[in-house]
């Protein structure tokens, strides 16, 4: 059996504020790299390109010999980690588009059983896929491929309607795939040839030979193989992110079943009334206060270039030491309740536009995606299964008796069968019982990557 594993997004900070040449010669390299990726996704985005995506070489020999490089006078570390970066961007478009397609597919009620199946079968198959979509169709279906393969594809197109299915995919694919390009230029990947870890900093390959640019970080550690660059001009700071492989925690003793509720007063409260991070609210006021405070000083002082330095810096501070109590009340959560399942509230999708107005609310509703994330990452890191159900009126059902209560303040109250309880206990406990009942919406467990 594989070892299985979480891929975990960490960063570091640069120390010292970036000077103006060495963030010129980084924003150079950002700005080469959106060009190269804009170049590649608009060469190899289509239909056209699909036969050499895989396994990519032929990309990466066409993109040494057209000139660009050289045009752009671009290191070859940068230039060819710009290149694959964009290649995994189209094939994640293309996987997105699939899924799409598989997803359309089941509800569409031309099409039967048997174009499904072999719908499904050109899905799968890349060689099959990218035959039909550029029309290289000789007997009207796909050839060429692998013995085995053409005869699973054989035997699928003869029991289906091959014109539907194939006018079809060419419908969907148009209606789906949607044309990739990058505007922003604030940053960049790196691999390892392009930077070095030393003292208690990073330096990184610029385009000229010989001159790197040295980065002192605020922490001493140092990761292995690809990094991320992003680049905050104004701020005159940069971060570093490293993607880490953790070993996924099986633990054995893990054998509970939790209901969770999420609350911006305490973050988290079980089912039996177990509460996390009961300063949660009041750090979070204190934050969104300062925040409201700061944005009327800037208001009236637009120009001081200086003061907003000094405020987004301390901003950072700040919501570093809320992350960290966040992420030490989570670990604590998990340390004590012992987990093998946790049962929550599937969060409703974030609501376009409008948000900026009422800086508490924004606020408030960026932390809550952060509690979900950090939560979600630490149980697929320790093989906990996230069952995540349907909210709907999950505060005001009687959790004992499912009659519709009442909630006072922060108590609830079920005039039904007598039933009281803090407000958010009741709440993880319906959490608990829909997930029984299979009111579920996702199922998350600890698979990896993403
Ligand atoms: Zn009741």
């Amino acid at each position: 059996m594989t070892q299985e594993s979480a891929v975990r997004t960490v960063r570091q900070y640069s120390a010292k504020p970036i000077s103006g040449e060495d963030m010129e010669k980084l924003l150079e390299i950002a700005g080469d790299y959106r060009r190269v990726k804009n170049y590649v996704y608009e060469r190899y985005g289509g239909i056209g390109s699909l036969g050499k995506l895989y396994p990519g070489y032929t990309v990466q020999n066409e993109m040494t010999v057209c000139g660009l490089r050289a045009e752009l006078g671009m290191p070859s570390v940068y230039y060819y980690r710009a290149v694959f970066d964009a290649l995994g961007d189209i094939k994640s478009q293309w996987t997105r588009t699939k899924t799409a397609m598989r997803k359309a597919a089941a509800r569409n009620e031309n099409l039967t059983e048997a174009d499904r199946h072999y719908l499904r079968f050109l899905l799968k198959v890349n060689n099959a896929f990218e035959a039909v979509l550029n029309e290289k169709l000789p007997e009207g279906k796909p050839s060429g491929l692998p013995e085995a393969v053409q005869a699973q594809c054989d035997a699928l197109a003869e029991a289906s309607d091959v014109r539907r299915v194939h006018g079809y995919l060419r419908r969907q694919v148009r209606k789906h795939q949607v044309k990739l390009s990058t505007e922003r230029a604030d940053g960049f990947g790196v691999t390892e040839r392009a930077y070095r870890y030393a003292d208690h900093g990073i330096y990184l390959a610029t385009k000229r030979s010989r001159q790197r640019v040295f980065l002192p970080l605020t922490d001493s550690r140092q990761y292995t193989g690809q990094l991320y660059v992003k680049l905050f001009p104004r701020e005159q700071r940069a971060e570093i992110m490293a993607a880490v492989r953790v070993r996924v925690k099986n633990h054995p003793d893990y054998t509970n079943r939790v209901g969770i509720a999420l609350g911006m007063k305490t973050m988290l409260t079980t089912q039996e009334g177990h509460r996390y991070g009961t300063e949660f609210g009041t750090l979070h006021t204190e934050y969104a206060e300062w925040l409201r405070e700061q944005s009327s000083v800037y208001r009236r002082n637009r120009a001081d270039n200086a003061g907003r330095k000094k405020y987004t810096a301390k901003k950072h501070r700040k919501e570093e030491r809320l992350h960290s109590y966040i992420n030490q009340q989570l670990n604590l959560f998990l340390q004590n309740e012992k987990p093998e399942t946790v049962c929550m509230v599937k969060l409703p999708p974030p609501k376009a536009g409008g948000v900026n107005r009422k800086i508490n609310y924004s606020v408030s509703v960026w932390q809550r995606g952060y509690i979900r994330k950090r939560l979600l990452q630490k149980c697929r890191e320790q093989s906990v299964e996230v069952v995540e159900v349907l909210g709907k009126g999950i505060g005001t059902e009687c959790s004992r008796c499912g009659a519709s209560g009442s909630v006072e303040g922060e108590r609830f109250r079920c005039a039904s069968c007598g039933y009281e309880a803090d407000e958010k206990t009741n709440a993880a406990a319906n959490a608990l019982k829909r997930a029984g009942e299979g009111q579920i919406k996702i199922i998350g467990t600890g698979d990896s990557d993403k």
